[in-house]
């Protein structure tokens, strides 16, 4: 993509250099409606993610007698739960897996067909979405919202913006309880919100996300994309002439003319593709910073191509390579390294998640007692093991040690540990001394369910004589 000097066919065809603008217009951007297939996609994920978040936080699972939250982030009890699967904080690695497939999987999609994920799947894009919707039930449509802005205030304005941030604030607090919802459950939070009883943590992510909501798809929108967002600065790296993204057909569409004449271009000048696009860009300037990829051109100019009687695909997705009237090449490298990454990755993560342990175990040596001669010959060392149960149900384990020649365990070697938690035991062993060994030395201790060795944990640890 030509960062610095896009190609521009005028209404004379010929073609210009136009700089890049950030600013495309001043003031806020509104956007003319527009229906067809990609606003129709667009809606279709908003949908799709919203029910997701919106809806996510009120499902619940049964773990064992426990009804908890299906998806939950407990801070305090460090726990992350996906409906079956509870992580802890020793599955750093799989959040690391997770993070690199995300990260790839931008990549290979930016490669592949530029900022998709931007037009269609962002949060910042879909909030902007649904508050502009609410504008525009609320304030009209473009030209009424433009009048509004600029006429003077009174009752009648007063009343339409006060509905508009009435609503805009209804929706940025109810996204902040559903955000908050997924780290407190949301079936506490709401009585105790209702009765004024929220912790400090609690109160201040409420009002920080409520007003991040409220400023960012409210007042900032697209401006996000293109002066906040690392993405849009980075995506250039990604993409090249052979990237499929949204474009104009400057050599079909040029000379533009208001009316069919002989030599004129498919493009009527209508500027309908400009009027509809949400940061209010003119896409036949060429391949814009600004441009999330939404595809509402697309459809605007396609149903002026119906209109006039020509072909479809005036402004559509399509490389830079294609645009210029050159044929499509194959997928290019980078899209296979991407590709190839974002599959290692995977495997690598489905491996870790398959590979899993059921019990961990970390053992610490009783700092308040080295070690005990007993009357019979006999050194003693106490130890502490903390064994996690990753299970969903209780079980009773056993503990063994092996390592330094007659090492008994005197007392109690079972603990009972409730699903998904950790529990201590105490660990007295005991180890002849006969004078042949000296000093630490390694001893091994393992806990394993009972009758089940091929499911233990184990670690290292000294065994101290004289
Ligand atoms: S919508 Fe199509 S025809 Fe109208 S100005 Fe844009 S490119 Fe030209
Ligand atoms: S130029 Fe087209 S694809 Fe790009 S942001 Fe505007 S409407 Fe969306």
């Amino acid at each position: 993509m030509n960062t610095d000097m896009p190609l521009a066919g005028g209404a004379s065809g010929a073609i210009r250099a136009v700089p890049l603008t950030f600013h495309p217009r001043p003031g806020t951007v509104h956007a003319r409606a527009v229906s067809g297939r990609f606003n129709g996609l667009r809606w279709a994920m908003a949908w799709f993610t919203q029910a997701i978040f919106y809806g996510g936080v009120w499902l619940t699972w049964r773990d064992g007698d426990v009804v908890r939250p299906a998806l939950w982030m407990d801070i305090a009890h460090e726990r992350l739960y996906l409906f079956d699967w509870v992580l802890w904080p020793q599955d750093a690695l799989l959040f690391a897996f997770a993070l690199i497939v995300a990260a790839l999987a931008l990549f290979f999609v930016t490669a592949l067909a530029g900022r998709l994920f931007c037009g269609f799947a962002c949060p910042q894009t879909v909030y902007t979405m649904m508050f502009t919707w609410v504008e525009a039930r609320v304030e009209g449509k473009p030209a009424a919202r433009r009048a509004l802005d600029t006429a003077p205030w009174g009752l009648r304005k007063a009343a339409l913006k006060g509905a508009k941030h009435a609503l805009w604030l209804a929706l940025a607090a109810w996204t902040a309880i559903t955000f908050v919802g997924y780290f407190t459950p949301i079936r506490d939070l709401l009585p105790r919100l209702t009765a004024w009883d929220v912790g400090m943590w609690e109160g201040f992510w409420l009002l920080f996300y409520a007003a991040f909501t409220y400023l960012q798809a409210g007042f900032a929108r697209e401006s996000v994309c293109q002066h906040m967002c690392p993405y849009s600065r980075f995506q250039g790296v990604m993409t090249d002439a052979h990237t499929r993204q949204v474009g104009y057909d400057r050599l079909r569409g040029e000379p533009r003319a208001h009316a069919r004449s002989s030599g004129a271009g498919d493009c009527v000048d209508c500027t309908i593709c400009v009027q509809v696009c949400p940061p209010g860009i003119d896409i036949r300037n060429g391949v814009q910073y600004a441009c999330i990829n939404c595809g509402l051109c697309v459809d605007a100019c396609d149903t002026v191509m119906d209109k006039v009687g020509r072909a479809r695909g005036l402004i559509r997705y399509a490389s830079e390579h294609v645009l210029s009237g050159r044929a499509p090449t194959a997928v290019q490298p980078r899209v296979k390294l991407y590709a190839s990454l974002l599959a290692l990755f995977t495997a690598l993560g489905v491996w870790q998640m398959a590979s899993r342990p059921e019990v961990r175990l970390d053992v610490l040596r009783d700092r308040g007692v080295l070690m005990r001669e007993t009357a019979d010959g006999r050194i003693e060392n106490a130890y502490v093991l903390k064994v996690a149960n990753l299970t969903r149900g209780a079980v009773e384990y056993v503990a063994q040690v092996e390592g330094v020649p007659g090492a008994t365990i005197i007392g109690n070697d079972r603990l009972r540990v409730a699903a998904n938690s950790v529990a201590s035991l105490r660990l007295t062993v005991s180890a002849p001394d006969d004078g042949t060994l000296r000093g630490a030395q390694p001893l091994d201790i393992a806990v394993a369910p009972q009758g089940r060795r091929n499911a233990a944990a184990g670690a290292s640890s000294r065994f101290l004589f004289p």
